[in-house]
């Protein structure tokens, strides 16, 4: 029996289309752990994680990739070895470190799509400027408390992260308390956005923000506009490929 018997006949499944994917999983903690599993069940044929981190116990409510034995070990080494044990037609690529935007033309480069699983908003408008910048599909995920959101950010199709939230939050002070099933459940969803993008499954309309909160069991699906004086996206002139405000 073939590895995706249950995905043929699938309609719109295309599994070749998935395996000459690339994706970059940036951050294996909650979100990257189910993320990457999907991913690497699916049959992407290279997935690529940055993490600058170890393995530490209070991970181990939420990140599944990871068991006892994985304590003090690199992330991206303990995720690599347990996504190529559940699938080695997937090639995993590591990077052990944190993502900037020094590295992150490196980082993703020949990267078809980028799937959010960082933990600081810092890292993520990284992601959202290279996303607009190199139009690469950006899957946003993010947790905090109960509630968890997604969203599919394709700029110039959609608006960006900085549409969303203009401003950068600080970053807290305390550790964020969050549910531990919470991740999962964002990470399953952002890599069947990934997955869909890829294989180029139209599904959800694109410019929406779904936003799940844990306790109620409710997902809302809330349109959000693109922003024409976004200092990201709203200046990006696509004939030149630079910023209009950038000096
Ligand atoms: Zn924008």
């Amino acid at each position: 029996m073939g590895r995706y018997l249950r995905h043929a006949g699938l309609l719109d499944w295309d599994q070749d289309k998935l395996a000459e994917a690339c994706v970059l999983v940036a951050g294996v903690g909650g979100l990257g752990s189910a993320s990457s599993l999907y991913l690497a069940a699916a049959g992407v044929g290279r997935l690529r994680l940055c993490d600058p981190d170890r393995v530490e116990l209070p991970d181990l409510n939420r990140q599944v990739l990871y068991s006892m034995s994985s304590l003090g070990k690199p992330k991206v080494e303990e995720a690599a070895r347990r996504l190529s044990a559940l699938n080695p037609e997937t090639a995993v690529e590591i990077f052990e470190e944190r993502l900037t935007a020094e590295n992150i033309d490196r980082l993703a480069a020949e990267c078809d799509v980028i799937v959010d699983g960082l933990d600081n908003m810092e890292g993520r408008f990284v992601l959202n400027s290279y996303s607009v910048r190199r139009a690469v599909p950006y899957v946003f995920g993010a947790v905090h408390g109960w509630e968890g959101m997604a969203a599919l950010i394709q700029s110039p199709q959609t608006g960006c992260l900085s549409c969303l939230l203009p401003r950068v939050p600080p970053p807290p002070e305390e550790t964020i308390p969050v549910a531990g099933f919470l991740p999962g459940t964002i990470g399953v969803l952002q890599a069947a956005q990934a997955l869909k993008r890829l294989m180029g499954v139209e599904g959800t309309p694109p410019g929406r923000l779904l936003i799940y909160d844990g306790r109620t069991m409710t997902f809302d699906l809330v349109a959000w506009e693109k922003n024409p004086d976004c200092s990201v996206c709203g200046s990006f002139s696509e004939r030149t490929g630079r910023h209009r405000l950038m000096k």
